[in-house]
């Protein structure tokens, strides 16, 4: 089974590049796409629910220390409100940056490991061992392991893509750096059913 919490090995290359917007929630559908629909620092994803509460448009570098970054895509991420409220203030690297698969790994227990210094304060900042956490993971590690042997429709509905993906050509920023990644973005990738049923 690919395990939905292994973190990426490489950074992130973003393939979307709108500006100008001047509320921030305007990059909300950018950023959904951008990173798979998942929180990019505990890897929960939209289709799984909520753990505490919703999603959140992310600062890396928060708005009390950077105002005139509150509104560059480059310092936003997608997140749920639990790690953003962990988060808060502090400083995490930048997933663009940094691949967090060199910081940390997840085993089947649920279970969250540094593999440096550095893993630990990310895990520290976020509060990525906390044991609400910790179960979660467990019980999704668990629940698709099974739904895979037996119940392989429910497996893909939980690895699969969200229903209400949205059509970034759609979407118009006053400025856009990267206009064509709206083409390639997952609406349309699925309408030319090129979207993977899965992904892990
Ligand atoms: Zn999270």
């Amino acid at each position: 089974m690919s395990n939905p919490f292994s973190y990426p090995t490489t950074p992130h290359v973003r393939k979307h590049g709108p500006a100008g917007y001047r509320e921030w929630e305007n990059y909300r559908p950018w950023l959904r796409d951008e990173f798979d629909f998942r929180c990019v620092y505990c890897l929960c994803r939209e289709k799984w629910g909520r753990r505490r509460s919703s999603w959140v448009v992310e600062h890396l570098v928060p708005r009390e220390k950077a105002q005139h970054l509150a509104l560059e895509y480059s310092n936003l991420v997608y997140a749920c409100s639990s790690c953003n409220s962990a988060k808060s203030a502090k400083w995490v690297p930048d997933p663009c940056q940094h691949a967090y698969g060199q910081l940390v790994y997840v085993t089947n227990d649920g279970k969250i490991h540094a593999k440096n210094a550095d893993g630990r304060k990310f895990i520290r900042t976020l509060a990525l061992d906390e044991d609400d956490l910790t179960n979660y993971r467990e019980m999704w590690l668990h629940i698709l392991q099974s739904w895979k042997k037996h119940e392989p429709e429910r497996y893909r509905q939980c690895m699969s893509f969200p229903d209400n993906l949205p059509d970034l050509t759609q979407k118009i920023p006053p400025n856009n750096t990267k206009p064509e990644g709206a083409n390639n973005c997952c609406y349309q990738q699925r309408k030319q059913n090129k979207l993977p049923e899965i992904y892990g």
